[in-house]
């Protein structure tokens, strides 16, 4: 879009003052009519979406300047630049009807966090233009927060065929980021600037609700729109209860007015939809899982993937529209519930660390499927899953979305984080957590943790190689605690957030991650042969250490004719022993 700036201005004789006041209203004029951009006359703030009946998606260069200009022409909106992104462009929000101080509902809704999925992208463009053309009333008593691309980098790099089993746009960006990373498996590891951007401004809004646009892949099914509530057991308290007994049926009930049948998300990738499924779990690297530590309502609206583009964007719009109307009307309890959930919290003493499906509970879904059946392939002449679409059904399907929690512990009164952790420490700041910075150096009683065993994946997920089902055994030790370190006091908001990322055994703590890695190996061994009259000293004149061997080579086949394990036994048990090898280098303050 070119602006049309080329007026002469010409001064005629000397002005009085009201001449110059004149011209100067003039000039004003002028630079409000013909400085805007050509398209916001011709075809006032429409959208390629709609130029295209449809079928295309906004380029991220439109994007940003059909929001610059809304903003410019309606004081209801407002766009602000809210951090850095690895594409080196500023990421964005664009508000609606924000408000600080008053009593709002606010709505977080990020776009474009996979740019394969743009959906809520055009969808937001239209939501927020026909708010502030008085097309469409969006309560006083709801903020609006919409990022308008969120993975700038993956939005740029557009092209027509990285989503191949999609029905349209026409182009569209790409799932990775500028560092190829899937920004929604970044929430806790932060290695995105555009993810460290999102989180600070997420503190800094404390959004009731939060909601993360998608398409989904899987199962072909009649519903056009499909819904990811973050697992409500998790969410916990009266939260937890309000979005599933209350909030939810509120939404499918809204939507079905609208015509649309909302149904869970489908999440069953192995084998068809028909015979029910189980609710998706996201741990903290999801943007829902993470919000959900902060008592928002977190949800993921994912448009089915076979269904056209202009359909899945219109029901993304009506069910951004029903999340506004129906938390309007609810504002008092939505705050109430976190309210009451942040109050407990604090006096909470005990935090379930890991969840599985309850196979024993489930709701009823009304499900909507095609028939699903099996012919040869054209390709390999073996048996192909295909559905088909001359035999719609409908049936009640059981969704296991009740969760039961595997690992309950004992919250710590704090933690102690060695200074020396910086990227483990400024994530932590990046997330408002307080700590306290120790001026001097002391000794503390703390918590030690030994890790006995853990799991790596083969390959690197999300540019970590990830370490699971880490198994430990804690220690009450004295430690010296130095000038620098901090100490993590765990009562404060930030208290789940905490636990997650610092307990040693979380599925998304730090430790999961890598952070902690240097750790994880041993930095100075031995010669077998030199310290084989080392070990035979150390037996000698350590009774019990003999017996503990003695009694493990009787129960250890393997451990009884290996040599080198033996030595290793003694060594590990001996002061040559590294402390730092394969001790989690943060504490635990007991309460
Ligand atoms: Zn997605």
């Amino acid at each position: 879009m070119v602006p049309r700036c080329g007026l002469m201005w010409r001064s005629r004789g000397l002005p009085t003052i009201f001449t110059a006041m004149k011209q100067i209203l003039l000039l004003f004029i002028w630079v409000l009519l013909e400085c805007v951009p050509i398209s916001s006359f011709s075809q006032p703030f429409e959208t390629r979406y709609e130029r295209s009946g449809g079928t295309e998606t906004a380029t991220y260069a439109e994007v940003i300047a059909f929001y610059k200009t809304l903003a410019t022409r309606y004081s209801s909106v407002t766009i602000d630049s809210v951090g850095e992104t690895d594409a080196g462009y500023p990421l964005h929000v664009v508000y609606y009807n924000y408000k600080p101080g008053s009593k709002q509902v606010t709505l977080l809704i990020n776009n474009g966090i996979h740019p394969g999925e743009p959906d809520g992208i055009d969808a937001c463009m239209l939501l927020l233009r026909n708010a502030a053309m008085g097309k469409i009333e969006i309560p006083e008593n709801v903020a609006l927060a919409v990022i308008p691309v969120f993975n700038i980098g993956g939005m740029l790099n557009r092209g027509c065929c990285s989503r191949v089993n999609q029905n349209g746009p026409k182009e569209y960006g790409f799932r990775g980021n500028s560092q190829n990373l899937d920004l929604n498996r970044d929430f806790v590891k932060l290695d995105a600037r555009e993810t460290q951007s999102l989180i600070r401004l997420f503190h800094k809004l404390d959004p009731d609700v939060f909601i993360d646009n998608h398409v989904s892949d899987g199962a072909d099914y009649q519903h056009v729109v499909t819904l990811l509530s973050t697992q409500h057991d998790k969410l916990g308290g009266e939260v937890g209860k309000y979005m599933h007994n209350t909030l939810e049926p509120l939404i499918y009930k809204d939507m079905k007015q609208k015509g649309y049948d909302l149904v869970p998300y489908v999440n069953d990738f192995d084998k068809t939809p028909d015979q029910g499924w189980v609710e998706f779990y996201e741990p903290a690297r999801f943007s829902s899982g993470f919000a959900a530590l902060f008592q928002t309502f977190a949800f993921v609206p994912e448009t089915h993937m076979l269904k056209p583009y202009w359909e899945r964007v219109q029901s993304t719009y009506a069910l951004l529209r029903t999340f506004i109307s129906i938390t309007s009307a609810h504002i008092d309890d939505i705050k109430e519930a976190r309210r009451a959930d942040r109050k407990q919290l604090m006096a909470a003493t005990t935090y379930h660390l890991h969840w599985v499906a309850d196979t024993t509970r489930f709701d009823k879904v009304t499900f909507k499927g095609y028939a699903a059946g099996y012919k040869p392939s054209e390709v390999s002449g073996l048996p192909r899953l295909y559905y088909d679409h001359t035999k719609p059904y409908v049936k009640q399907v059981n969704f296991y979305n009740h969760f039961v929690s595997t690992d309950t512990i004992t919250y710590a009164a704090a933690y102690v984080v060695p200074g020396q952790w910086h990227d483990v420490i400024i994530r932590l700041k990046w997330n408002g957590v307080a700590m306290q910075h120790l001026d001097k150096d002391t000794v503390m009683e703390v918590n030690v943790c030994h890790i006995d065993n853990y799991e790596t994946v083969p390959r690197p997920y999300e540019k970590h190689y990830l370490h699971k089902n880490v198994k430990v055994h804690w220690i009450r030790q004295s430690i010296p605690v130095v000038k620098g370190d901090y100490i993590v006091a765990i009562r404060q908001p930030a208290k789940r957030y905490i636990t997650e990322v610092l307990e040693p055994t979380g599925t998304d703590a730090f430790l999961a991650w890598g952070f902690f890695d240097g750790i994880l190996q041993q930095k100075e061994y031995y010669s077998d042969y030199v310290f084989e009259d080392d070990a035979a000293r150390i037996l000698k004149k350590n009774s019990s250490l003999k017996q503990r061997l003695n009694e493990k080579k009787k129960t250890d086949a393997v451990f009884a004719k290996s040599a080198s394990q033996q030595l290793d036994f003694i060594y590990n048990n001996s002061p040559y022993h590294e402390p730092e090898y394969m001790q989690y280098p943060v504490y635990r303050i007991e309460q």
